[in-house]
């Protein structure tokens, strides 16, 4: 089925539930394009009213989506009624200690939810195909059984790091040993996990605290969906996928990368349209002018500039602040730094200059050796940019796959959620990264800084076996998405597999139905 070939009922249509998280909202929403463009499927996208406005934004349709296939369902949600300050609706700019409260409050849209899919039924004549849902909203499963439809569960990290992550959350494995380092359940012996992969609130979990009573029924219950769907690729992924269809006894589709299609055919990095930021890109608030930025990168050899960022909604002590500003000047690497306040400051509040060696910005300029951009960069422009030789990164899944599919090696900071994993399986089961430190409290000297910089950045030895190996999964990436003749890459072929499963469920339901009457 491609396509051309559209299988199905005019009246079809997916419900989306994304978590309320930028790094899922994205994700969603270009699935849900995938999906319409290769079936024609109307799929809407239920989430919060802020989130509704931001998915338009970042989508061409502003306000009327009604021609694009791709609705959006605002479910009624009032953050200050959860503990939570007003008008947060996702994770940006909250700290670890509220998050928690985002995800309890995120439990209050499952009624705003059923009455959407009432009327959803009233309108369309039926249930929707499928319910898909995140990992964290596993409620969405009972929703979605109780109208007679399926639940599917779309884990926006990839394979590897979904595996570890079920798997520590559900086992505690770290609780049943006293030793550092331990065996997770599904993955090979050699793979051992260490205390300090573990954000605090997981190591410190024994199943009764708030952070395991939450999760634990959460990911119990997204074991039970249909099937999952992972943001991933299936030829790039091959342990992490083994480890993650064994553990969920489910089956277990990669749906590709979900890029927009310029990035990935190297469209954005031509000087023509160096001047603008793609859509994705200009639904923040971009803490530097296109001009400049590409004016600069153009002007730097290719494969020399090292890119840093922490993410949508991390950053980094004060201590390591400074260190890294220290050992990328004593690495004379030209860099792109998106720089936020340090651990415990207002991240939405202004930049000090002390957070940085004297004079660091001054000599950056003087000597045309970087820049600095606050709060948010255009990341994805950024990294296409032939300029670019390596990231430095959280491992947030979208910044891997964002680097990977340019053929970007990645130095790891992992600071939260799975992150660690991610890292883990880019330096031990891919080698095309190698981690500098884990955490925002860990100590780091500016002398290892600039050695795990010069690495990575070196023309030849590692850096540039690192370099050959992140190019191999790139085409791999791409790969997955091409679409010649009757040959198709792996990720529109598991959509494509995905949508006959479903429509064959409902067929059978009817089916079933007509035998019972
Ligand atoms: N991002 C961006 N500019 C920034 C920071 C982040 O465009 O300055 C985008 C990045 O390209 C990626 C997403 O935000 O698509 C971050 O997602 P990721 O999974 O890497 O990390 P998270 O923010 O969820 O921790």
């Amino acid at each position: 089925m491609g396509s051309n070939s559209k299988p199905h009922q005019d009246d079809d249509y997916i419900v989306m539930l994304p978590f309320l998280a930028h790094g899922h909202l994205i994700p969603f929403l270009a699935l849900a394009k995938q999906i319409h463009q290769r079936t024609g499927f109307t799929l809407i996208i239920a989430t919060t009213k802020l989130n509704v406005q931001y998915l338009r934004r970042t989508s061409s349709n502003k306000d009327d989506d009604s021609d694009s296939g791709i609705l959006f369902a605002e479910l009624p949600f009032s953050s200050s009624d959860h503990g939570l300050p007003p008008n947060t609706e996702t994770t940006e700019n909250l700290s670890l200690a509220k998050v928690i409260d985002l995800f309890h409050a995120s439990r209050s849209l499952e009624t705003p939810l059923r009455n959407l899919i009432h009327e959803s039924i009233g309108k369309y004549g039926r249930p929707p195909l499928c319910i898909i849902s995140d990992a964290f909203t596993g409620w969405a499963v009972d929703v979605a059984n109780s109208f007679d439809s399926i639940s599917i569960t779309f884990t926006t990290c990839g394979a590897y790091g979904t595996a570890a992550y079920v798997s520590i959350w559900l086992e505690l494995p770290h609780r049943k040993t006293e030793c550092e380092e331990f065996e997770v359940k599904g993955f090979p012996k050699r793979c051992r996990f260490h205390r300090s992969h573990l954000h605090q609130f997981l190591r410190a979990a024994d199943g009764s605290d708030p952070w395991s009573t939450l999760f634990q029924p959460q990911l119990m219950l997204s074991l039970k969906s249909h099937a999952w769907l992972c943001y991933t690729v299936e030829e790039v992924e091959t342990l992490g996928l083994q480890v993650l269809r064994d553990y969920i006894k489910r089956p277990v589709w990669c749906v590709g990368s979900l890029l927009p299609q310029a990035v990935l055919n190297d469209e954005s990095c031509s000087p023509s349209s160096s001047l603008r930021f793609s859509k994705q890109r200009v639904s923040k608030e971009v803490g530097i002018s296109a001009e400049k930025l590409f004016e600069w990168l153009d002007s730097q050899e290719p494969k020399s500039v090292l890119y840093i960022s922490f993410g949508s909604q991390n950053t980094i002590g004060a201590t390591q602040m400074m260190e890294l500003a220290i050992g990328l000047e004593k690495s004379e690497k030209p860099f792109v730094w998106v720089i936020r306040p340090p651990v415990g400051f207002d991240l939405k509040g202004e930049f000090r200059p002390e957070w940085l060696p004297e004079g660091f910005e001054e000599r950056a300029k003087e000597k045309n050796r970087g820049l600095l951009v606050r709060n948010w960069a255009p990341q994805l422009d950024i990294l296409a940019h032939k300029s670019i030789g390596a990231f430095l990164s959280h491992c947030g899944w979208n910044s891997v796959l964002e680097s990977l599919s340019q053929g970007v090696p990645i130095i790891g900071w992992p600071l939260a959620a799975e992150q660690s994993h991610n890292s883990k399986m880019l330096r031990e089961e891919k080698g095309v990264g190698v981690e500098l430190t884990r955490g925002a409290l860990g100590s780091i000297v500016g002398d290892e800084v600039k050695k795990v910089i010069d690495l990575v950045m070196e023309r030849d030895g590692e850096g540039e076996e690192m370099k050959k190996r992140a190019n191999e999964i790139k085409l791999q990436i791409r790969a997955a998405v091409k679409e010649e003749g009757e040959q198709k890459g792996s990720a529109l072929k598991a959509i494509d597999d995905f949508v006959a499963s479903i429509l064959a469920h409902r067929e059978e339901n009817v089916k079933n139905k007509e035998i019972l009457t």
